[in-house]
């Protein structure tokens, strides 16, 4: 099968990781041709690709042009990383209304073009990014965590932050992480995204014991697209 790994406007952190162990990495190099691959090798070809993995959001015309032409020439398109899917980091830059002004709305790559999977993380867990490329090679359906980090706190027999007052953000995150910053005492950040079916208003209701209206809607910012409307005009800052 061919592969394209494609990067958009992003610090390119998950590309990065996906190469961070050469030799996993090579690993699925077993399955897959890589056609495109900027970061890693000289020449690139334009497609067409079975997979294509994008990172970042498009934030130029040729940005748009690239992704959009990215979807034409590939049968499965996977969003790498929580920018991509769901806006992350360079997102929260349309909850400041001072420097929005003028400026085109972040837009994730999964509301420009229909994406097939997405892995989540800033930056992504490289084994779940190399499975997910497994499993699609062997026709599977990719297996998506959707149990929140606090499962793996318990796992851990990690002491729940929460009760030391420290505003956590576990309960309504994506797991996947082993709960790597929570397992070393800081609290989660809700860098894997938002866990299905979570309950943002009532995390909202529970935050506010620690935390003022203005800094809890700053945390929530990193779910992007998932809280555009929830975070209201007012509340921006
Ligand atoms: S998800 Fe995070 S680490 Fe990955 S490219 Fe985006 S900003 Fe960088
Ligand atoms: S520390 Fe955070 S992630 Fe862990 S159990 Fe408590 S709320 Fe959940
Ligand atoms: S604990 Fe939260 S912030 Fe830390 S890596 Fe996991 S999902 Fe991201």
């Amino acid at each position: 099968m061919t592969l394209g790994i494609f990067s958009l406007t992003c610090c390119e952190g998950c590309q990065f990781e996906l190469l961070n162990f050469y030799d996993d990495f090579a690993h699925v190099l077993n399955f897959y041709d890589i056609l495109n691959f900027s970061l890693a090798q000289e020449e690139n070809l334009p497609g067409p690709f079975d997979v294509a993995l994008v990172e970042g959001t498009p934030e130029t015309r040729e940005e748009l042009k690239l992704l959009k032409g990215i979807r034409k020439q590939s049968k499965i398109l996977v969003t790498l990383g929580t920018c991509a899917h769901l806006g992350g980091i360079q997102a929260q830059r349309n909850f400041k209304e001072s420097e929005v002004k003028g400026k085109r709305k972040v837009l994730p790559v999964s509301k420009v073009v229909d994406i097939d999977y997405a892995i989540t993380g800033c930056p992504i867990n490289r084994e779940e990014a190399y499975q997910t490329l497994v499993d699609i090679y062997h026709g599977r359906e990719p297996y998506q965590i959707n149990y929140p980090v606090c499962f793996e706190c318990r796992h851990n027999q990690v002491k729940c932050l929460l009760k030391e007052g420290k505003p956590c953000l576990g309960s309504i995150t994506r797991g996947g992480c082993n709960a790597i910053c929570t397992t070393n005492g800081f609290v989660c950040l809700g860098c894997r995204g938002p866990v299905e079916q979570t309950n943002l208003y009532k995390i909202k209701e529970m935050l506010k014991k620690y935390l003022t209206d203005k800094e809890i809607n700053q945390r929530l910012e990193i779910y992007g697209e998932f809280v555009d409307n929830i975070i209201k005009e007012g509340d921006r800052h």
